[in-house]
């Protein structure tokens, strides 16, 4: 704790993993331990976040029982040891996670402190679906509650296809080991039950803790885990995220940030977790950030509409599987590689905190929309090894560097505000999402479509009306064909620019095309159209530009539809470098720029002109809303 206090660290988070020193024997649990350390903590001045110890139950629970354990997609049982071996959804388990949730929210809950609950850690970060004989019984119900009878499943998912009609509920596998592959919609169904669940286990967790205790809740999730995070933090009350990218990823950091902050608008996000130089376990680790690199990213993190920014870890762990991995304090008690840049943090943290609270991220005039039931669709049908975060991360990248302030948002989320939507790589448009973007284009906004969007139905199966279903009635815009297009031989042209065309594509009528396919089994057709409808536009990519003309292609396009939109919430930042536009309650807006590469950077202020920024520094500027927007 005095180091700690030296260190500028004023928050903990601790407990996630603490079950056997709770409960160390079945039924006998005695929290005194952790209470004492929230105390302690508080009396030098440190606050608590506490988190519930469920993704590590103890040997008692194991032992004995694999009826307990996740049992994986090729049948094999988890045994007790590292993490998330207990499968969520057995009875016991859940019985044993609500008695010890229960007693750490009654005698921790109002302690003084003590200031938010974390549920578990990283819900679903080592495992996916669950194939043990309590999901197996689960997935029957969930089925029933879903289709009423089993005739309407078979007709939904077309079952007759090799045979695979059920007579009754009971009868639907799991999508477990199989010859060849599993029907489209048992795998995407199962994977959507199995989020579903997993997410009420953290609402019963949540309303457990709710019972005793009314601090904020939340769950320190990614993009990477098999969980639907909309669904997830639906009853949560704040967002927060671990992040472990990279230095050389930036966009992937920023989109993080983009993406959390909008999950739980107006309430500021958490980085709950990342590494202060390197992430390692026992059988890997990436490279210490750049000296600077960690200031940056707090700076970015606050800037972005992020409230706290936590490293994992503390000190460094002396046992265990991730003894290698990068802490503030060395396993012998001592400063790490990564010190001094802490302490360069808290130093920019006390500059930037009175302005980031007397500021709020101003609204972006951009959205883009993320699904993690759209990431479901695309592994169920990878084509030729689709990984959607990935993907939706490239597409993310041409927003950030063309200079536009950008909000990444759930299919849920509200359009008011956008000016420009962009909605790739979301194979099912359900029938909210497309009403409120009829809405959205209706009332001005121009929606960006595709690549790979509208292709499905919501049970992962082709229409059978037109190619793209309910989006093109509505836009009128005819598809002629979908196939997987050959960017060897393919290329389109719009704006002025040619690149290769690929993915998996749907090719229009020439009538309405903006852009045109110039080479390959398509040529003269359209790969881009657009419509005007109400007082938008709705733009259809059906095609994904490839390689780096591909890029040129996308950003001219992206450019080409801000400007037509009216979207005047951007930059000119040098590559590297971001800008976090912010306004305070008195309408003045405030541009923090901060150089992410570590090879600084410029950016045009208006009234000021072209200001430097240092490798990895920050820099603050007013501006006046006049000046921006003009
Ligand atoms: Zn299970």
């Amino acid at each position: 704790m005095e180091w700690m206090k030296k260190t500028g660290i004023n928050v903990v988070r601790i407990g996630e993993f603490a079950w056997s020193k709770l409960e160390p024997e079945e039924g006998r649990i005695d929290v005194s331990f952790l209470v004492d350390i929230i105390k302690r903590l508080h009396e030098n001045g440190i606050e608590t976040v506490l988190c519930t110890p469920t993704p590590t139950p103890p040997i008692w629970f194991s032992h004995g029982h694999p009826e307990r354990m996740h049992v994986d997609q090729e049948g094999q049982v988890m045994s007790h040891g590292s993490r998330q071996h207990a499968c969520t959804n057995n009875a016991y388990f859940r019985e044993k996670a609500a008695q010890i949730t229960e007693e750490l929210a009654k005698k921790a809950g109002h302690l003084p402190g003590l200031i938010a609950w974390q549920l578990d850690n990283e819900f679903k970060c080592h495992i996916a679906e669950c194939m043990c004989s309590t999901c197996k019984g689960l997935w029957h119900e969930w089925l029933e509650d879903r289709y009423g009878t089993i005739d309407r499943l078979n007709e939904e998912w077309g079952t007759h296809i090799w045979s695979e009609y059920y007579q009754s509920f009971e009868q639907v596998p799991q999508p477990a080991a199989t010859p060849f592959l599993h029907h489209s919609s048992l795998q995407t169904m199962y994977r959507l039950f199995s989020t579903e669940k997993i997410a009420e286990f953290a609402d019963e967790q949540a309303a457990i803790i709710r019972r005793h205790s009314d601090l904020p809740i939340t769950h320190n999730s990614t993009l990477m885990f098999s969980v639907d995070n909309e669904r997830l933090f639906q009853h949560l009350d704040f967002a927060s995220f671990d992040t472990y990218a990279p230095q050389g990823k930036l966009e992937s950091y920023v989109l993080n940030c983009d993406i959390w902050r909008n999950i739980k608008k107006n309430t500021p996000y958490w980085v709950m977790e990342t590494s202060t130089s390197y992430a390692a376990s026992l059988e890997s680790y990436a490279h210490p950030h750049a000296n600077g690199y960690l200031q940056a990213e707090a700076v970015a993190a606050y800037a972005l509409g992020g409230q706290g920014f936590c490293y994992w870890l503390w000190r460094q762990q002396r046992t265990g599987s991730e003894q290698p991995h990068s802490a503030v304090i060395s396993a012998w008690g001592e400063p790490s590689i990564g010190y001094e840049n802490v302490l360069q943090v808290e130093e920019a943290r006390k500059k930037i905190e009175p302005l980031m609270l007397a500021t709020k991220p101003v609204q972006a005039h951009v959205a883009m929309t993320y699904s993690d039931k759209a990431r479901m669709f695309h592994q169920t049908e990878p084509h030729n090894g689709i990984r959607y975060k990935d993907m939706m991360t490239d597409l993310y990248n041409v927003l950030l560097t063309e200079g536009l302030h950008r909000d990444v948002i759930f299919e849920g989320a509200e359009l008011d505000g956008y000016k420009l939507l962009f909605t790739p790589l979301l194979p099912h448009v359900s029938e909210d999402y497309l009403s409120k973007a009829k809405a959205f284009v209706e009332s001005g906004g121009i929606w960006i479509v595709g690549p790979m969007t509208g292709g499905r139905t919501g049970e992962h199966t082709i229409h059978t009306s037109c190619a793209l279903g309910e989006v093109e009635k509505w836009t009128g815009v005819k598809t002629l064909f979908t196939f997987p297009m050959d960017e060897q031989t393919t290329t389109g042209e719009a704006f002025g620019e040619t690149a290769p065309l690929g993915l998996w594509s749907a090719v229009f009528d020439a009538d309405a095309a903006v852009g045109t396919i110039k080479s390959g089994v398509a040529t003269g057709k359209a790969f881009l159209s657009e419509t005007a409808i109400g007082k938008g536009k709705v733009v259809m990519l059906g095609s994904m530009p490839m390689g780096d003309d591909g890029n040129k292609l996308l950003k001219r396009m992206i450019r080409h539809y801000a400007e037509e939109a009216g979207v005047t919430v951007k930059t000119d930042a040098s590559p590297g470098t971001i800008v976090a536009p912010r306004m305070g309650d008195d309408g003045k807006e405030v541009w923090i720029v901060v150089n992410m590469d570590g090879k600084g950077g410029t950016v045009t202020i208006p009234s000021k002109g072209s200001v430097t920024v240092e490798p990895h520094g920050y820099s603050i500027h007013q501006v006046t809303k006049e000046e921006v927007h003009s």
